[in-house]
């Protein structure tokens, strides 16, 4: 089997690379290192620095024959999609029209896209199931959508296969700080280098945090199963950011230095997704709980920060 993954030099698609490679699949990697890094990239994969949007991608997914492909790369930073919406779409809405178009010249080829909860906006229950209304709050989750639409169409109008993935708050070693689900990073970071944790507003606020290599398994399960389906990889279960923290606290030595900001307008203020569609046709849920997640990225930070408390 030979899989591409576009932004696998990224964080999520870093870790979907080290799991294809231990089933022995052959990866190839598409990515600009707009945001992702060569670091990431694991050794034994073909790795092309290419902008997801070039013609070239189209004929090298002519030449290779794929036989999935997993399309991760986006420009992923809310804050820019607001201030920056035409670059925002261009990546989202035309790389993902690339990728469709390479797939087209090789009907076999699936394509698996990471979409995002973000796609849903202001939750009018929870959890939020794939049925919920779809109303982005940002520029973000809009070029998300179109890109879900454009992937519905190509499969009707030309019978590409697919599966869309629609993510909660990823979080894991590799991280940057910047993208969706940020804020374990960020925590991290702040953890490690002695600095007070921020937390915006009350810290009541719920976010549903799943660890990456859960995320990596739900896209390798949509390699065989979830044909045309669309579904949310969560873990279910809403955690406050202040739970967060104090789970943190209690790994950590040192005390934990909290400095609560004024809340940020516009975001949403609890989110959970269920995933009972994933488990029934993708036969995938997430295997690391909460506390294991965090341990193994505790243990990633001090592995990397020798000598901090
Ligand atoms: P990331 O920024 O670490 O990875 C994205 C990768 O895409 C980077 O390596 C970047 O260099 C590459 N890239 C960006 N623009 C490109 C272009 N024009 N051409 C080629 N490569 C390009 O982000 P991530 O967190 O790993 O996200 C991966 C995917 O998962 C994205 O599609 C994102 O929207 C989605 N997602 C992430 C989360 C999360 O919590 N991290 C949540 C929901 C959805």
């Amino acid at each position: 089997m030979k899989m591409l993954i576009t932004g696998g030099a990224g964080f999520i698609g870093s870790h979907l690379a080290e799991t294809l490679l231990e089933q022995n699949v052959e990866v190839h990697i598409v990515d600009n290192l707009s945001s992702g890094s060569i670091s990431n990239v694991p050794e034994n994969v073909t790795f092309i620095e290419e902008d997801v949007r070039s013609a070239s991608l189209q004929h090298l997914m002519a030449a290779e024959r794929y036989d999935t492909v997993f399309h991760l790369a986006a420009q992923c930073d809310v804050q820019h999609s607001i201030s920056n919406p035409a670059h925002d779409a261009s990546v989202n809405i035309l790389g993902t029209l690339n990728v469709l178009e390479g797939c087209v010249r090789n009907k076999m080829t699936k394509m698996i896209f990471s979409s995002t909860s973000g796609v849903y906006g202001n939750p009018e229950y929870l959890p939020v199931d794939e049925q919920h209304r779809v109303q982005p709050l940002s520029f973000y989750g809009l070029s998300k959508l179109a890109a879900e639409s454009y992937i519905t169409l190509y499969h009707a109008l030309y019978g590409v296969p697919y599966t869309i993935l629609r993510y909660a708050n990823v979080y894991g070693p590799r991280q940057n700080t910047k993208g969706e689900g940020g804020v374990v990073a960020q925590f991290m970071n702040r953890l490690f280098t002695g600095s007070p944790l921020t937390i915006y507003g009350d810290g009541e606020q719920t976010r549903d945090f799943i660890y990456v290599k859960d995320v990596a398994a739900a896209n390798i399960a949509a390699v065989h199963n979830g044909n045309q389906g669309v579904f949310n990889i969560s873990t279910g279960h809403g955690r406050s950011v202040n739970t967060l923290a104090a789970l943190l606290g209690a790994m950590h030595s040192s005390p934990l230095l909290l400095d609560y900001a004024p809340a940020k307008s516009g975001d949403i203020r609890d989110s959970c997704l269920l995933h009972a569609h994933a488990a029934k046709e993708l036969q995938w849920t997430p295997r690391f709980s909460i506390d294991d997640g965090l341990r193994q990225l505790y243990d990633y930070y001090a592995a990397s920060s020798p000598g901090c408390p």
